[in-house]
């Protein structure tokens, strides 16, 4: 399955991604994991990412996009993905249309998490990241109504929404039913 996550930061997306790549047997590919992890090792890519990251901002989409592709275009990935954290603005979402049609490939389905604002706040704070201070997390919510909510418009067609509160293991259940509700349809 080639599967799009969608939701605001603290929507638990990386945590439920894991879980579902595990159940799917497809990979996680997390662009937030993979500019952490090139920030980490101070690579070019994650000195260049580290400014917008730590601001809140999207990193640009050229250097988003080509991370992408490259990682699209390794061999685990042919068969399915999830992807966590891209596209995150329609400009991002347009080269995902673009790549997919170059390998022939289309999207089965675009799990959007909901969670209302409060519990994110609640739920960013305690997590203690480097880019959870709360100025940072207020400008992240800003951003992803502004940048990446009109996606929800994109993804019409493939939009399974899923209910993102309470226990992390019933959200997992959901998300397979709401899965399987929209493969058989
Ligand atoms: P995340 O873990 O998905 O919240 O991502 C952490 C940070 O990485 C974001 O706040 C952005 O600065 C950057 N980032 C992750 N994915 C993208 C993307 N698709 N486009 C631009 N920046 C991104």
């Amino acid at each position: 399955m080639r599967i799009v996550l969608l939701g605001p930061p603290g929507a638990g997306k990386g945590t439920q991604a894991e879980r579902l790549s595990a159940r799917l047997g497809v990979p996680h590919i997390s662009t937030g994991d993979m500019f952490r992890e090139n920030i980490e090792n101070d690579t070019e890519l994650g000195r260049e990412a580290k400014r917008y990251s730590e601001a809140g901002d999207l990193v640009p989409d050229e250097i988003t996009v080509t991370m992408v592709k490259d990682r699209l275009a390794q061999d685990d990935a042919r068969h399915g993905f999830l992807l966590d954290g891209f596209p995150r603005n329609t400009a991002q979402a347009d080269e995902l249309d673009d790549v997919l049609r170059q390998l022939e490939q289309r999207l089965d389905a675009v799990l959007r998490f909901e969670v209302d604002d409060e519990e994110l706040i609640t739920r960013l704070t305690a997590r203690g990241r480097s880019d959870d201070a709360e100025d940072a997390i207020r400008h992240r919510l800003k951003v992803y109504r502004q940048e990446t909510e009109p996606l929800i418009e994109h993804y019409q067609d493939l939009l399974v929404t899923v209910e993102a509160a309470g226990p992390v293991d019933d959200i997992t259940d959901r998300t397979m039913d709401a899965l399987t509700r929209e493969r058989e349809h």
